[in-house]
């Protein structure tokens, strides 16, 4: 089935096509168009066009088409979540939770559009204040270029379209070439659910030609990306002076402490290990835990691990499906391999089922290793045992990134200095770092990213605040 491209309104031909294959059978499931430069110079015009367009909307207004969306995502749930199943893989269970999460998204996306507003600011402190009436407003920042990767094609997108329409800006979303089914399902709900026409551009093609135009664009005010720490350095470099919101990647790890109740948190540890087959900014990566539960943790956690069910991903039974793309799988493999060949043993997993990377546990796993450092973004994960959570901070801290982090401890004081001392942008105490509802601040340090997302926090980051002070002296 042909694609068109969405600008201005409208659903363009392109001129050139590549195929898209799904990840599981390896059929061809559409044809997606590759948008000329011209074609990518049309949709930055429109939306630059219609950025006043976009402003003038009432706070109700802009409410009321994402509450519209919503209901359009309720009544089409099924449809949305094979859709994402076709085109990344994501078994049918977890896409249908991508929905869910999405409708929650949009939602409060909805709510935030009421809630724009700015400030008193007490002029007549100042010495040379008196008199004066001084407030601030947020006003919108115009054109948003959106770079989305595929692990979350419709709720990262949300992330990006639902605070851009609250604050009132125009977009140009640019999703990942694997995954832009969704984002073009997405334009045709915004459509109906009465965005203005130019307001929402979908345009596809190869991140470095698509990307790389939409970045260096004039009439781009902001770039909201969210994906590898590599593309995002990227375009920082490339944007000069135009707002840049990164969201990278990171190799999440997570602390047991001694008198954990394993019964309760090993099929938690499975799901943060394994859902969307690892392929989660938040997965969890690296787990730490106290010596004296380690070996029971290592039973428990593999008996678990291999009753989870391989296949296909429209299945409603199927956990594990296959990575985004042959190449990811042969990384991952190449990866625990070399683990294995330094040392580390494979306790489940690290092989292939049919084009299936089954999922993995590895222990005496050390820092410098490529499963350890850098980001594996597979079903891939390795346990450690440490002598003390400090033990358990020093090493997640041993890392280029922060996103995310957890601590299972029933000692209040440990907890706290966890709290304190672990670099990262959000630090879950006694839960997995894999945790994450949409409206939270959402964001990493280090390699991580630079900004946060969630409703209110992406709202702010898509605006600007403006100052007004008015003399009333005569
Ligand atoms: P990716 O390869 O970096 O791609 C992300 C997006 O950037 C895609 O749309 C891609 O287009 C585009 N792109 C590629 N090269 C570009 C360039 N030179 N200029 C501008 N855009 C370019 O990431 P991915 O593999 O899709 O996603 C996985 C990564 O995302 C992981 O690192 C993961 O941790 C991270 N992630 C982070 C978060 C978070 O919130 N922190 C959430 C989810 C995922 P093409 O697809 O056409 O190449």
């Amino acid at each position: 089935m042909k694609k068109k491209l969405f600008i201005d309104g409208m659903w363009v031909e392109a001129e050139s096509f590549s195929d898209l294959y799904s990840p599981y059978s390896g059929d061809k499931i559409a044809e997606i168009p590759q948008a000329s430069n011209e074609q990518i110079d049309a949709a930055i015009d429109a939306a630059h066009k219609n950025r006043k367009t976009m402003a003038k909307l009432t706070a109700l207004e802009r409410s009321s088409i994402l509450e519209n969306l919503v209901q359009l995502l309720k009544d089409n749930k099924r449809t949305v979540a094979e859709i994402i199943s076709k085109e990344s893989a994501k078994p049918l269970k977890f896409s249908l939770g991508e929905v869910q999460r999405t409708i929650e998204t949009y939602k409060f996306a909805a709510e935030e559009a009421k809630r724009l507003h700015g400030e008193m600011v007490p002029m007549e402190a100042a010495e040379n204040g008196s008199n004066r009436l001084g407030y601030t407003m947020r006003e919108p920042l115009g054109v948003i270029a959106a770079i989305t990767p595929f692990n979350f094609p419709l709720n990262l997108v949300a992330h990006k379209v639902g605070p851009a329409i609250a604050a009132g800006n125009t977009i140009i979303l640019k999703p990942a070439s694997q995954t832009p089914l969704s984002a073009y399902y997405l334009a045709e709900l915004l459509e109906e659910a009465g965005l203005p026409k130019g307001c929402l551009n979908v345009v596809t093609g190869s991140g470095k030609v698509v990307g790389d135009r939409l970045v260096s664009s004039d009439k781009v005010d902001m770039v909201t990306f969210t994906g590898s720490p590599e593309v995002g350095k990227n375009i920082q470099r490339k944007a000069e002076l135009k707002k840049v919101s990164l969201e990278l990647g990171s190799n999440a790890g997570l602390i047991i402490d001694k008198d954990t109740d394993l019964d309760k948190i090993v099929p938690k540890c499975v799901t943060g290990s394994f859902s969307n087959q690892g392929q989660v900014c938040i997965s969890i990566q690296r787990i730490y835990i106290h010596e004296s539960l380690y070996e029971t943790f290592i039973q428990k956690f593999k008996k678990e691990t291999e009753a989870l069910v391989i296949g296909d991903p429209l299945n409603e039974n199927t956990d594990i499906s296959s990575l985004i793309s042959v190449q990811d799988t042969e990384r991952a493999k190449n990866w625990i391999d070399e683990a294995e060949k330094e040392g580390s043993k494979i306790i489940t997993g690290g092989k292939l089922n049919n084009s299936v990377l089954l999922p993995t546990i590895l222990t005496d796993t050390y820092p410098d290793l490529k499963v350890s450092c850098q980001e594996v973004f597979a079903p891939v994960v390795s346990v450690n045992s440490i002598q003390n959570v400090q033990e358990g901070i020093e090493q997640i801290n041993n890392s280029r990134y922060g996103l995310q982090a957890g601590i299972f401890t029933k000692d209040i004081q440990t907890a706290f200095q966890a709290s304190r001392e672990l670099e990262v942008g959000g630090v879950m105490i006694n839960d997995i770092p894999t945790y994450r509802v949409d409206q939270m601040p959402y964001g990493g340090v280090k390699e991580s990213g630079n900004a946060r997302e969630g409703l209110k926090y992406a709202v702010e980051e898509m605006t600007e605040m403006k100052l007004v002070v008015w003399n009333n002296n005569d």
